[in-house]
């Protein structure tokens, strides 16, 4: 997968891509990211890339031209799936990061200030991606949120599938309860069932604690699941208890 990313501030965006996880999987070459300075595309010799919206006495909106000319270079010849980060868009979620790691090219833009001119947005955007309702300074933290949720689904950037398919949302339901080493800490045990060694019962329990942790958390969730008679039976009974 290649994603490219438009912005005013690619330094920003620089460290976090080149760091842990994602930057690991980057030096691999699972995947290849470049951050692009729009400002390098304005035409205006003092390099302004922003202007006052009309009929607004204040706040700075990122101009067409510079972003436009920006998209261009980056894109020469090739036809990516082009996202705009905005307050305005759909959420953001587990589901939408899986479609979008099967595309093979993306291209990013941020805004910043008060935002785009809407002009370079409807000839350039095939969609807005929001990563929540709130308002943020600039598209780089969401950029962010976007590349780290999808990467991390792209083959050879976990050591397995499996690290992300159990994994709260991808499958609906949020994740069961981890452990790790001393067995008893402030008086509180481990459950014994991670201690068997039973493989089956091990899943068992953990499909449980996932319910019922998505019970106590986030019922909602359940509303948009098909339960299985027996998920169901599961849930009455964490409710009779
Ligand atoms: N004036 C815009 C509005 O009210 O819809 C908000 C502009 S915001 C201050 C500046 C930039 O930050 C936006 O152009 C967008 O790229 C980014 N941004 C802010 N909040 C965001 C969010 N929740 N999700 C994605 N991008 C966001």
């Amino acid at each position: 997968m290649n994603i490219d990313i438009a912005t005013l501030f690619p330094e920003m965006l620089e460290n976090y891509l080149s760091q842990s996880v994602v930057g690991r999987a980057r030096d691999k070459g699972v995947f290849t990211v470049k951050c692009h300075n729009i400002r390098d595309y304005t035409l205006d010799k003092h390099r302004r890339v922003d202007d006052t919206p009309y009929s607004e006495r204040q706040g700075m909106l990122m101009q067409c031209e510079p972003v436009y000319n920006c998209f261009k270079a980056v894109t020469e010849g090739r036809k990516p799936h082009v996202i705009y980060m905005s307050p305005q868009g759909r959420t953001l979620t587990q589901q939408r990061a899986k479609e979008l790691s099967q595309l093979e090219d993306i291209f990013i833009l941020c805004g910043h200030y008060e935002g785009v001119d809407e002009r370079v947005i409807e000839e350039i955007v095939d969609e807005e991606i929001s990563i929540g309702d709130y308002v943020l300074t600039g598209g780089e933290l969401p950029a962010l949120v976007l590349v780290d949720s999808v990467v991390r689904m792209l083959e050879g950037t976990l050591s397995k599938a499996d690290c992300y398919e159990d994994e709260s949302h991808y499958n609906g339901l949020l994740e069961y309860p981890q452990y790790t080493r001393p067995e008893i800490w402030h008086d509180k045990q481990v459950p014994e069932v991670l201690l068997s060694g039973h493989h089956a019962n091990i899943q068992k329990w953990r499909h449980e604690q996932a319910l019922l942790t998505t019970k106590k958390k986030r019922p909602e969730l359940l509303e948009k699941l098909e339960l299985t008679p027996d998920d169901l039976a599961i849930l009455h009974k964490i409710g009779e208890e």
